[in-house]
């Protein structure tokens, strides 16, 4: 929350160049038409529904929803941990235009952790409690960059010193229970980028973290965004963290992808009536307005709505949204949203689209800037 002012502005530049330069050029991450489904008892479910987005090298991508939407599978498909009873059962996911679903597992080790890293919620899920914190990062330089021991011991305390972990020489040796939450999220981070991946895909990585600590991590992980230039595909369920950190949003919502754009376009024009839900119920908007929630609740897999999933929930259903998942309709030159209020074909509609005022920029700075 405390971002230097003309850091995004730089980093949006950067990438506005990057993409100038090369205006063709694969995106560093494609996920297309993405389908996981978990086979159950009562038939296979699909937790991710034909889902499909790019991550730009060095941009971050939001991808937002509330819990169940899919957000986690989405990562775990994409690094290809999807556990029985999931499976990945359409799709594809060129990472610099490989697909990852054609690897043999000993290609995807050489991938996991080295050019893509994951950062997940609970750091303790991820750090090895028998093992002190330099020798798990250690490790991974042995295994992945055939760094020495010595050399290992070295570089981990130099990580540790990346990720603001005072007395990083001391610290190397501690075991993770020894560390806060906020020091073992640091720690994460280190192992994350201890191989300078080119992405990270961060899976609600302040979200088990109190508000302080929250805005720290994320100011670390947009610095060392920016300072190591690599992509991230950030997952929250929270549209404020998005706001401060994301260059490009994916609303997600059962399933599927409802809304895609610039972080700043989705903040001050949401296009889906559930990207405009979201925003109303975020905390710490205007003072003494009261948090409005967005009615009902995520629907069960097994059991969803026909059409478009949102609508039983949709303040602005009409005749339409059950007949049949609607697709992705252009609401701007790179905004897009999966609701039949903008087909053209439904503008004899009164339309309420705008209708919820744009955030204000006192509420979100640098989304609205
Ligand atoms: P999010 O990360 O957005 O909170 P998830 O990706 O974890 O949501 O889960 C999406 C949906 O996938 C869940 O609502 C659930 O129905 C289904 N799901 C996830 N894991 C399993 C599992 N092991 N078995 C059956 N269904 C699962
Ligand atoms: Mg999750």
């Amino acid at each position: 929350m405390n971002q230097e002012p003309g850091t995004q502005n730089q980093n949006e530049n950067e990438n506005q160049n990057a993409e100038r330069r090369t205006p063709n050029a694969e995106p560093l991450l494609r996920v297309e038409r993405l389908t996981t489904v978990f086979d159950t008892a009562r038939g296979s479910v699909a937790a991710v529904d034909d889902v499909s987005f790019d991550v730009r090298a060095g941009e971050t991508l939001g991808l937002v929803g509330e819990s169940g939407s899919g957000k986690s599978v989405t990562a775990l498909s994409i690094m290809r941990l999807v556990q029985s009873p999931g499976r990945i059962a359409a799709g594809r996911v060129l990472f610099k235009g490989r697909d990852l679903m054609a690897l043999d597992e000993r290609q995807l080790q050489a991938i996991r952790g080295a050019e893509i890293s994951l950062i997940f919620q609970e750091p303790m899920t991820a750090l090895n409690p028998v093992f002190r914190i330099g020798d798990q990062i250690g490790e991974t330089l042995i295994v992945h960059r055939r760094a020495t021991r010595r050399d290992a011991r070295g570089k981990a305390i130099e990580l540790l010193r990346s990720v603001r972990i005072p007395n990083p020489e001391s610290r190397v040796m501690d075991y993770p229970h020894q560390l806060s939450g906020g020091m073992q999220q640091r720690v994460m981070i280190a192992l994350a980028l201890a191989c300078q991946p080119s992405l990270v895909i961060a899976d609600e990585p302040t979200t088990a973290l109190d508000v302080t600590i929250q805005a720290e991590i994320l100011d670390l992980l947009r610095e060392m965004k920016a300072a190591l230039g690599l992509a991230l595909l950030l997952i929250t369920h929270d549209l404020g963290v998005v706001a401060e950190t994301a260059d490009r949003v994916a609303v997600m919502y059962a399933g599927r992808i409802v809304e895609t754009g610039p972080v700043r376009d989705i903040f001050r024009r949401p296009a889906h009536p559930y990207t405009r839900g979201l925003l109303a119920s975020i905390p710490g908007g205007r003072p003494g307005e009261r948090l409005r929630a967005i009615e009902g609740t995520v629907p069960m897999l097994g059991d969803l709505p026909s059409g478009c999933a949102f609508t039983p929930r949709c303040p602005d259903r009409f005749d339409r949204c059950p007949t049949a998942p609607p697709p992705d309709y252009p609401v701007g030159r790179e905004q897009a949203a999966k609701c039949y209020l903008h087909d053209p074909q439904s503008h004899d509609r009164q339309s309420p689209i705008n209708q919820q005022s744009a955030m204000t920029s006192q509420q979100f700075p640098n989304a609205v800037r």
